[in-house]
């Protein structure tokens, strides 16, 4: 089957246009990559890949809003090298403490009209290939909040407060991911509803507007 849709969609760079990949490696070369920097003193640490611009910008949008869904693997896979080669110190103490992946939930009526939550299918992913558990059932989003970026900043505080809730099934140990980090408030308010005795890492894709 994946061959029969190679041939009729051949899967064509977002930077470049070169077929093979969603991103070839020669693109992949000029992607900035970003270091951590939001601090909390309830988190162990943050990574944030990528800056959310130019290609990666649009690797993401091809699966959120195009519906590729194949993109995923290779998103996957950029995530994932990057984490072993920039980060393995922190790779290898998530896998001997067996951390957790969270992807940030979408509510179950987003999630139907598009079918399915991006940074869940993304974390599957990166939780594969480094071997860690993906946990999408112990933090659930109750509230349908209103469409982000068409909202002010207050409307948008308003709207994600207490849009989230804590199941008692939470791990201990948990990385929380998402694929874009734009102002940071879904994140800083999921942090504020989880117990004190957890230890938190925040893992995102990309950072920016
Ligand atoms: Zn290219």
């Amino acid at each position: 089957m994946g061959f029969i849709v190679d041939m009729v969609f051949p899967k064509t760079c977002v930077g470049c246009g070169k077929t093979g990949k969603y991103l070839c490696d020669k693109c992949f070369e000029k992607v900035e990559v970003l270091g951590t920097d939001y601090k909390n003193k309830k988190i162990e640490g943050r990574i944030g890949l990528f800056k959310y611009h130019g290609v990666i910008k649009d690797l993401i949008s091809l699966l959120k809003f195009e519906f590729v869904s194949d993109v995923k693997t290779e998103i996957g896979e950029i995530i994932s090298n990057q984490l072993r080669e920039n980060y393995p110190n922190i790779v290898e103490y998530w896998q001997t403490k067996k951390f957790v992946i969270i992807p940030v939930p979408l509510h179950w009526r987003r999630k139907n009209w598009r079918g399915f939550n991006q940074a869940e299918i993304i974390a599957n992913e990166v939780g594969k290939i480094i071997d860690l558990h993906v946990n999408n059932k112990s933090i659930i989003r109750c509230k349908n909040t209103k469409k982000q970026v068409t909202s002010n900043k207050i409307e948008r505080n308003i709207n994600i407060k207490n849009a989230f809730k804590v199941t008692n099934k939470l791990p201990k140990n948990i990385v929380l991911f998402d694929d874009v980090w734009t102002t940071g408030n879904t994140i800083k308010n999921i942090i504020k509803i989880i117990p004190k005795n957890r230890n938190i890492w925040v893992l995102t894709m990309a950072s920016g507007n």
